[in-house]
């Protein structure tokens, strides 16, 4: 590998996940400034990272299944130069007590779980009934805000045991405003998302990535760790950063909390293990919340060779060397962040969802780095 000569560069992104490549395919082809791309680990594309397996042929996505969904027509617009999405649909199926059922909860759930037969109407006045029962008009904590939003039976089924799992505490641990709406639908629309685009890449999650960066003055150099070179970095470059915002700083308030996920992945002998690509296991008793199954995120690849994808995903508290996936943002988080975000390194911009510290979907970063983009380094 060739030795860096910073010197050449006048942008450093640091991390090649979504956030890092939009910044720097926009340097590249608005500003036509060069900018080198470090990355720590051996491949582009961060956490949305998908792979071929090579035994089946199937694309996996290396960190739980991601669908690209959004209703924002301007970053579609931006992003579908480097995405072609296929026609799939994100559904997601709940299975309890060896039952299966849509989520989130829509009609067909309601009348399963309660063995009805009820039309639009009569299923709206039966959950504000169960609403009601549940006589919870100030909601303190998530529990109590589930509960006034779906009532007891069908929060104790599908959201008590899978939050436990989830975040590792009881419900009433944790803030009612982690829940920002929890639909039930009165018809049988069994969508995830609202969002008019979806879909998954046609050529996978790489291609995507390879594209965003392929302009000349983009150079990518994986395996490279920012705080390994860090000391060689020449006064001139302006730094964008999209790792853990604490590391940046050397943990010097604390360590902010992270959940992770260790994935089990497994190929198996069957054409079809599950049916669908995400089946949610809501059940306490049952040591993992999901099971995906890859295959299914490319309906217009079947048929496969008899075997398929699957991997069960266990949550847990992220441990130093861990992947962190979802911030805790609990008290003593909220405090530290602060502390973190009032201080602004000269030369350096900080972003991302690690940088930032919160859950974004993937429209969101896109959405995030576009403005980054026009507000912080155009001019510059
Ligand atoms: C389990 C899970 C499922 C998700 N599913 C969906 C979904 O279905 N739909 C959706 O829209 N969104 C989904 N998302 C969100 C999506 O993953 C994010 O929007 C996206 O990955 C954010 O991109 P990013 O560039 O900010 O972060 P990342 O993808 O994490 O990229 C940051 C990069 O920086 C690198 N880096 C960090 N520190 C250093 C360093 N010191 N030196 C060099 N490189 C460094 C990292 O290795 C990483 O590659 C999901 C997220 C998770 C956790």
């Amino acid at each position: 590998m060739n030795a860096l000569n910073f010197k050449d560069y006048k942008f450093l992104v640091v991390g090649a996940g979504l956030f890092g490549s939009v910044v720097a395919e926009r340097i590249a082809s608005e500003k036509g400034d060069r900018v080198l791309v470090i990355e720590r680990r051996d491949h582009i594309g961060g956490n949305c990272s998908s792979f071929i397996d090579p035994t089946t042929g199937i694309e996996c996505h290396k960190f739980g299944t991601h669908v690209f969904h959004t209703d924002n027509m301007d970053t579609w617009e931006y992003i579908r130069r480097f995405m072609a999405l296929n026609n799939y649909r994100h559904r997601v199926l709940a299975k309890y007590k060896n039952a299966v059922y849509h989520m989130p909860i829509n009609l067909s759930t309601i009348n399963r779980f309660y063995g009805t037969d009820l039309d639009p109407a009569a299923a709206g006045e039966f959950m504000a009934n169960e609403i009601s029962k549940a006589g919870i008009s100030r909601p303190q904590n998530l529990e109590e805000k589930a509960i006034s939003l779906v009532g007891r039976p069908l929060y104790e089924a599908f959201i008590h045991g899978y939050t436990v799992k989830q975040w590792g505490t009881d419900p009433r641990n944790l803030p009612a405003d982690i829940i920002t709406r929890l639909p039930f639908r009165l018809n049988y629309n069994s969508e995830y998302y609202d969002d008019p685009i979806q879909g998954v890449p046609k050529e996978g999650y790489e291609a995507v990535f390879r594209s965003l960066l392929s302009h000349k003055n983009i150079t990518v150099r994986l395996n490279t760790d920012y705080f390994d070179i860090k000391k060689d970095l020449p006064a001139h470059l302006i730094i964008i950063y999209t790792g853990p915002i604490d590391r940046f700083l050397d943990y010097k308030y604390g360590a902010l909390g992270w959940r992770t996920v260790d994935l089990d992945v497994k190929t198996i002998e069957k054409e079809d293990f599950q049916g669908t690509a995400v089946m949610n296991y809501t059940e306490k008793s049952v040591p993992y919340t999901r099971i995906h199954e890859f295959r299914h995120l490319h309906p217009e690849k079947f048929p496969t060779a008899g075997a398929t994808v699957i991997c069960r995903e266990y949550p847990k508290p992220a441990y130093p060397g861990d992947e962190p996936y979802y911030p805790v943002n609990d008290a003593n988080d909220k405090k530290i962040l602060e502390k973190y975000r009032s201080e602004s390194p000269k030369n350096v911009h900080i972003g991302g969802r690690l940088g930032s510290y919160r859950y974004l979907d993937m429209d969101d970063t896109i959405t995030e780095a576009l403005h980054f983009f026009e507000t912080s380094l155009k001019s510059v």
